[in-house]
């Protein structure tokens, strides 16, 4: 499997010399190393090589060890790490491949081994049920970023420009760097919070938010399964207090860094409790009660940074040192698969009701008859 996903990383990677100008981000461009980046192609290709001809060595079935060596071979017989880039490569639309490639790289260099080491549930595979509907969805909305960050950032310019005073906006902008961080975490939690409630409360809305309460099995890689409409409306509704008041770009870059991390956190299939921190930040045991498929948190922990709007509002579930028995929606009414998934707050629902009337069945006990 390694050798499959390395071999297809690194042929997507090659891809990304042959066509920068569609495939990469002219913003990331800028920042990273050319010489790092032909130096990890180069490494991903090789350890497709090793981890594939590995498999054919120990494995009875060839298929998985035959294609990561087949993509590796495809990668390297186009040029490999060193295909040369013209320069300067022009700006124009473009998927964000590298965007995708690097993040996965970086995520799952912190992620794999930490919830490996500090695993809450230590028989969790890396590749459980459902990896892969996970893995589109963070190739997705990765690929589409110039289209998710526009659709996010236009609506307030357009909707809001009227709410904007040059005098508010540099008040806010002089103020210090931690407060203005602080505020912009208040203000961006509020925005969410009430934007999930609704995304739970109206029924429209939870057919596309229940994509991601549909997964089981929860870890880093599940902090991706949203529906592409839920991504964009909560960020451009998110955006819009930030945009009026006029936060400097300092604080609100280190709220972007801030919430990408903290969001697969919540995630994460880790044990951290955080001791008494969990009052003050989501935590990965509060957000997991979250998407708890149990009766008692039946719509609870909708904040994404700060539980003290949860206790605030009354929908705070945080049970000593508990953690949810099982995850997923009730009936799971969801289908397991990318465009499926896509598809299916627009296709007519064979489960109608809103989640206020979702049913409140009780843990069922293990089947003990025989
Ligand atoms: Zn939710
Ligand atoms: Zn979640």
């Amino acid at each position: 499997m390694l050798s499959v996903l390395l071999g297809a990383a690194g042929l997507a990677a090659v891809l990304c010399l042959w066509f920068p100008s569609v495939l990469t981000t002219p913003e990331l461009r800028e920042i990273y190393d050319m010489t790092l980046i032909r130096g990890l192609i180069k490494a991903g290709l090789l350890a497709a090589f090793l981890c594939g001809t590995a498999s054919l060595l120990l494995k009875r079935r060839k298929a998985l060890g035959l294609t990561g060596i087949g993509l590796a071979g495809l990668a390297t017989l186009m040029g490999g790490s060193q295909v040369e880039v013209s320069t300067p490569v022009r700006a124009s639309d473009h998927l964000g491949l590298d965007w995708f490639l690097l993040n996965l790289l970086i995520l799952a260099t912190v992620f794999v081994p930490l919830e490996h080491l500090f695993a809450r549930l230590p028989a969790q595979r890396v590749f459980r049920k459902g990896w892969t509907t996970d893995l589109a969805h963070f190739g997705v909305s990765h690929l589409l970023v110039q289209a998710t960050v526009l659709l996010t950032l236009v609506p307030a310019a357009v909707f809001f420009r009227w709410a904007v005073s040059p005098t508010l906006q540099s008040a806010i902008a002089g103020q210090p760097v931690l407060l203005q961080f602080a505020e912009i975490l208040v203000i961006a939690d509020l925005t969410q919070y009430t934007t999930h409630r609704l995304f739970h409360a109206v029924p429209w809305l939870w057919r596309f938010h229940q994509v991601h309460h549909s997964a089981q099995c929860l870890d880093w890689l599940a902090a991706s399964r949203l529906h592409l409409v839920d991504i964009v409306v909560t960020r451009a509704v998110g955006f819009v207090p930030v945009y009026v008041l006029g936060f400097a770009t300092g604080p609100t870059y280190a709220y972007l860094v801030f919430v990408s991390f903290q969001a697969i956190l919540i995630h994460a299939n880790v044990n951290f409790r955080f001791g008494p921190l969990r009052w003050v930040l989501a935590t990965p045991q509060f957000h997991h009660w979250h998407h708890s498929a149990e009766s008692e948190a039946l719509d609870k922990n909708f904040a994404v940074h700060l539980p003290v709007i949860d206790l605030v509002f009354g929908t705070f579930h945080l049970p000593g040192n508990r953690w949810p028995a099982r995850y997923g929606l009730e009936g799971d009414p969801v289908p397991e698969n990318y465009a499926r998934q896509l598809a299916y707050p627009f296709r007519p629902s064979a489960h109608p009701r809103s989640p206020a009337i979702r049913p409140a069945t009780p843990n069922t006990p293990p089947n003990t008859a025989s």
